[in-house]
C-alpha cells in the first residue's frame, strides 16, 4: 500500500500570453489569427538578409500594464537578447527574448484556496516573440511551416515554485486568465493557444525543504487539463519513488484522451542558447511619466470590486462574485445602480442594490445564457432596467409580471420606455378599486366552501384568495388593495 500522504507536491507554472496588439513585436505585419497560412509574413518576419526590427511600443505598454496589475516591480532599463537555437519554424535562427533583466520582477496573483487567500508569487514577466508553427500532420513526407505567428508578441509569466496541487494551479490560471481579459492585454483563450501553460512539477517528503527533481509537462490546452496533468503527474512520481525508482528531469506531454503523460525528451544538461544582447535593437527605457500613464489605464480589478460590493453595497459574497465575474457584467451592474431612483427614507441602500443584483443574477443571466450572447450585446440598457425596477418599487407592476412579460418585451423594443410599454401591453397593476373589487367578488363567488371555512376560523385561507385574485387579474391587481378588499368582504 502506497502512503501518498507522506509526500507533498511543488508546482511552478510558465504561461505564455499572446498580447492583443494589432501588429507583431518588431514589424507591421498583422498579429491577428487567420486560418490561411503564411499571409502575415513580410521580409522581416521571414528574416530576409538586411531586414531590421522595429519595436512595437504597444507590446511594451501591455507587458507593463500586466506587471502593474500583478504588483510587480517594473524594470526601467531594458534590452532584448537573442536566444539562439535551430528549428524550422524559427526563420532567424534565434528568438528575440529578454534574458537576465525581465521587464517585470516579483509580484503575485491572489487566489482563493481551501485555507483562505493565497498570494501566488511570481518570479518574473518578460517579453518575447513567438515562433512560427510546424505542421506535421498534413503530408506523409513533409513538414509544413506557417509563419503567421512568428514574431507575434508574448508575455511569459513565470511563477515561483509556489503552488502545491492541481486545484491551486487551476485557481491560479482562472485568476490569471480573468486578469489578462479584464485589463485587455490578452484574450486568454487556451483552446486557441493565445494563452499557453507549461507545468513544472516535483514531489518531496513532507518537511523536506530542498526542491525535488522537476518534470515539465507541455501541451496543456485548457485549465482543466493543466489540473488533470498535475494530478496525474504527482501520483505517477510518488508511485515511481515508492517502487524504488528515481525521478529524472524530463519534458513530458499530456494526453488529454486518457489523462496520462508520456516522456518527450530527457534533459541531460541545460541547453546552451548562447544568449547575447540583440545588436539590432537598442535598449529601451521606461520613463516615470509613461509608467504613470499606463497605471491610469488599469481599471478597478476583480478582487477590489468584489470587496467593494460586499462592504459598500452590502451584497452577499456569492452575488458580488457572480456579478464581478466578468468586467462587462460588472460595468452593466454599476451603470444600473447609478440609474436607480434614490431609496425612500427609512430603507437602507442595500435593499435597492439587492434588487438590482437579483435582476443581474436572475432574468439577465438566464436571458444571456438561453440566447448565448454576452451582456455587451444586450439591447436593454441599464437605465431601462432601472426604470423597470422603479416601477416595481412604486407598486405599479409586480416582479413576476415584470420579469416574465415586460423584460422580454423591452428587449425586443429597446427604444420604448418601460412605463409606456407596460401601459401599452396592459401590464400595470391597477389600484382602481372598482376593478379589483370585481375580481375579488368573482373569486369569492367561485369558492363558497372556502369562504365558509374561512369564516369558521381558517384564517390562513386568505393567502389562497389573494393568489386566486392575482391569477385572475394576470398579476395586475395591486396586492395590498386586494388584501384589504378581501378582508372587507370576508369579514362583512
Ligand atoms: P528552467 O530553466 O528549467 O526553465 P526555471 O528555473 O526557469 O527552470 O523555472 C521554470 C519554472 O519551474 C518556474 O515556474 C519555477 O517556479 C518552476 N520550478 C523550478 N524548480 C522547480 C521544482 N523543483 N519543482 C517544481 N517547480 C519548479
Ligand atoms: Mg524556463
Amino acid at each position: 500500500m502506497i502512503n501518498y500522504d507522506k509526500y507533498e507536491a511543488v508546482i511552478g507554472l510558465e504561461v505564455h500570453a499572446q498580447l492583443l496588439t494589432q501588429s507583431k513585436l518588431f514589424c507591421g505585419d498583422s498579429a491577428a489569427f487567420v486560418n490561411e497560412p503564411n499571409t502575415h509574413i513580410s521580409p522581416i518576419t521571414m528574416a530576409h538578409p538586411g531586414t531590421l526590427p522595429k519595436l512595437n511600443d504597444k507590446a511594451i505598454e501591455y507587458a507593463i500594464k500586466l506587471g502593474l496589475a500583478c504588483n510587480c516591480e517594473i524594470e526601467k532599463v531594458n534590452y532584448f537578447a537573442r536566444k539562439n537555437y535551430f528549428y524550422p519554424d524559427l526563420p532567424k535562427g534565434y528568438q528575440v527574448s529578454q534574458h537576465t533583466t525581465p521587464i517585470c520582477k516579483g509580484g503575485y496573483v491572489t487566489i482563493k484556496t481551501e485555507d483562505g487567500e493565497k498570494k501566488v508569487q511570481l518570479n518574473r514577466i518578460h517579453i518575447e516573440e513567438d515562433a512560427g508553427k510546424s505542421i506535421h500532420d498534413q503530408d506523409e513526407h513533409y513538414t509544413y511551416v506557417d509563419l503567421n505567428r512568428a514574431g507575434v508578441p508574448l508575455c511569459e509569466i513565470v511563477t515561483e515554485p509556489d503552488l502545491c496541487s492541481g486545484d491551486e494551479a487551476y485557481a491560479y490560471l482562472t485568476e490569471l486568465r480573468r486578469l489578462v481579459r479584464w485589463i485587455e492585454v490578452c484574450d486568454g483563450n487556451m483552446e486557441e493557444g493565445s494563452m499557453r501553460c507549461d507545468a513544472n512539477v516535483s514531489i518531496r517528503l513532507k518537511g523536506e525543504t530542498k526542491l525535488g527533481t522537476k518534470v515539465e509537462v507541455k501541451n496543456l490546452n485548457s485549465i482543466r487539463n493543466v489540473k488533470r496533468a498535475i494530478d496525474h503527474e504527482i501520483k505517477r512520481m510518488i508511485e515511481e519513488v515508492e517502487n524504488g525508482g528515481t525521478i529524472i528531469q524530463q519534458t513530458r506531454s499530456f494526453d488529454a484522451n486518457n489523462g496520462t503523460t508520456f516522456a518527450l525528451r530527457t534533459k541531460e544538461e541545460a541547453n546552451d542558447y548562447r544568449y547575447f544582447a540583440d545588436p539590432d535593437l537598442t535598449p529601451f527605457h521606461i520613463s516615470d511619466e509613461w509608467l504613470k500613464q499606463i497605471q491610469s489605464t488599469i481599471p478597478e480589478l476583480y478582487e477590489s470590486k468584489v470587496k467593494r460590493y460586499i462592504v459598500e453595497l452590502q451584497l452577499t459574497e456569492y452575488d458580488a462574485k457572480v456579478i464581478a465575474d466578468e468586467r462587462e457584467t460588472a460595468d452593466y451592474f454599476e451603470k444600473l445602480i447609478s440609474a436607480l431612483p434614490p431609496s425612500p427614507p427609512g430603507e437602507g441602500p442595500g435593499v435597492r442594490y439587492k434588487a438590482a443584483a437579483n435582476w443581474m443574477i436572475g432574468p439577465i443571466k438566464s436571458y444571456l445564457n438561453e440566447n448565448n450572447i454576452s451582456i455587451t450585446k444586450l439591447s436593454l440598457t441599464p437605465s431601462s432596467l432601472a426604470e423597470i425596477i422603479a416601477l416595481i418599487d412604486e407598486g405599479k407592476i409586480n416582479f413576476s409580471v415584470a420579469s416574465s412579460k415586460l423584460f422580454p418585451a423591452l428587449i425586443k423594443q429597446p427604444n420604448v420606455t418601460a412605463a409606456a410599454l407596460a401601459t401599452q401591453l396592459n401590464l400595470l397593476q391597477t389600484s382602481d378599486s372598482g376593478e379589483v373589487a370585481s375580481w375579488v367578488e368573482e373569486v369569492l363567488n367561485k369558492m363558497p366552501d372556502k369562504v365558509a371555512e374561512y369564516r369558521k376560523g381558517k384564517k390562513g385561507l386568505i393567502g389562497l384568495f389573494v393568489g386566486e385574485v392575482k391569477k385572475l387579474s394576470k398579476g395586475k391587481a395591486d396586492p395590498k388593495l386586494t388584501n384589504d378588499l378581501l378582508l372587507e368582504k370576508l369579514n362583512a
